[in-house]
């Protein structure tokens, strides 16, 4: 090594982790300049509107609902570096609620489908989905069932060449606005985990209802459903993936669900510090920028170091991954860690903006409750410390 170069320290170098490529470098630019050009500007009004369908038409034209699905369906045959990207670029939307909704689509209710769908159900529901032309939700939450999946009661019944389908799911995201679901069954109640398996279905069918628009308290932008099943009748070829697998197939929707929420959570925390660096620059007190009291320059080195813990868990995490691994308790740390992360830098980006971050008009309010349901959605705190503590044995 020359001495020159280590002179000055290399602050300004770009760090690119060893999962992402020049190909990458080229995604991230593109996603970022649509996020930033058609999406960011809207995210005041769609807090009060939701964000409309055409988001879905626009991303699928520009290939971003299937970065990372086979091109045989229309996807673009990325690798999972390329989901990971568009996790993070989204959150340059300034708008969690967005970011969730569209998410549910590529991250959530999508992969089952790709995994472990029929060449027939893919062409049915894959590709139009990721042409942003069908809309997707996935249901495994129910009133009486949220971390205890196993306890989920929607029951589905053969009938001939149908399932009847009864019962109701809570707190869907896209639930309003979706084509189809991905419904988490129960279809022999007395196998246990044996007992479940997943369909696909038709949410225009007789039966389904929509009938709440929850209010809630951030991810304004996105719209969350109380849905019932009242006698629907799906074909039996909906069925998605082995009958009685369904807990298993849906176990393994969630870790992906669970890396791609941390790659969100990183990301999102990242943007609110560089927006909180801004702040503590420019505003003033005590004839100084507030940035240059030592008691805020300390808070600004205690975030920057837990952004980077929680980026060095998702990214390695995300390796083990794209090796063929299946690293479930890690994706539960880098899930518990990064969640819990983000809602501490909010929360101390809304201190250091004082009064400005209570208000509306700086956008840190927003983030700082849109980012409150990372501890919740897709396995609570308490679910994945159970995870972890399981995985020795415990
Ligand atoms: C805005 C929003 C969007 C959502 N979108 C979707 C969606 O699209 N699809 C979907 O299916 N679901 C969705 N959910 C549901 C979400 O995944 C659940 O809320 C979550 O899994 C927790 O379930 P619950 O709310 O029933 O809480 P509960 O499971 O009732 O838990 C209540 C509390 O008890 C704790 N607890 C439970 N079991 C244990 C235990 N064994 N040990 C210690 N503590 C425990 C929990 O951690 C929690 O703190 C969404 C939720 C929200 C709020």
């Amino acid at each position: 090594m020359a001495t020159d170069s280590v002179i000055k320290p290399d602050h300004a170098a770009s760090g690119r982790h060893p999962i992402f490529t020049d190909e990458h470098d080229e995604l991230r630019a593109s996603i970022r300049s649509y996020v930033e050009k058609e999406l960011a500007p809207h995210a005041d009004e769609w807090e009060e509107t939701t964000f409309p369908d055409s988001v879905f038409t626009r991303m699928g034209e520009l290939g971003y609902l299937g970065l990372h699905y086979p091109e045989e369906y229309g996807g673009q045959g990325g690798d999972y570096a390329t989901q990971i990207v568009l996790a993070e670029e989204m959150s340059r939307s300034h708008s969690g609620g967005l970011v969730m909704g569209v998410a549910v689509h590529t991250d959530m209710a999508n992969p089952p489908l790709k995994l472990l769908g029929t060449h027939e159900q893919k062409l049915q529901y894959l590709v139009p989905a990721l042409k942003g032309e069908k809309i997707a939700c996935l249901g495994i939450t129910e009133p009486g069932a949220g971390s205890d999946v196993a306890g989920i009661q929607t029951t589905a019944v053969r009938d001939g060449d149908e399932w009847v389908v009864n019962g109701s799911k809570l707190y869907i995201t896209n639930g309003h606005r979706a084509d189809y679901i991905v419904l988490v069954t129960k279809t022999d109640p007395d196998a246990g985990y044996g007992g479940f398996s997943l369909l696909l279905v038709d949410m225009d069918s007789p039966g389904v209802v929509r009938e709440k628009r929850l209010e809630k308290l951030g991810m304004h932008a996105s719209d969350t459903a109380l849905l019932a099943f009242q006698d629907v009748r799906v074909p039996a070829e909906n069925l998605l993936g082995e009958e009685g697998k369904g807990f298993y197939h849906i176990m393994w929707e969630l870790q992906g669900e669970r890396l791609i929420a941390a790659a969100g959570a990183v990301a999102a925390a990242e943007r609110l510090m560089e927006r909180t660096l801004d702040f503590a620059r420019e505003r003033q007190a005590f004839g100084r920028s507030i940035g240059k009291f030592q008691g805020i320059r300390w808070k600004f080195a205690e975030m920057a170091t837990k952004i980077e813990a929680g980026r060095q868990m998702t990214y390695n995490t995300a390796w083990r991954v794209m090796q063929g691994e299946y690293p479930v308790r890690e994706i539960s740390m880098a899930k518990l860690y990064t969640s819990r992360m983000a809602c501490e830098v909010a929360d101390e980006c809304l201190q250091i903006h004082g009064g400005a971050g209570y208000m509306k008009e700086y956008g840190i309010e927003r983030a700082w409750r849109d980012l409150r349901l990372n501890r919740i959605g897709a396995g609570t705190d308490e679910t994945l410390l159970e995870v972890i503590g399981r995985s020795y044995g415990l």
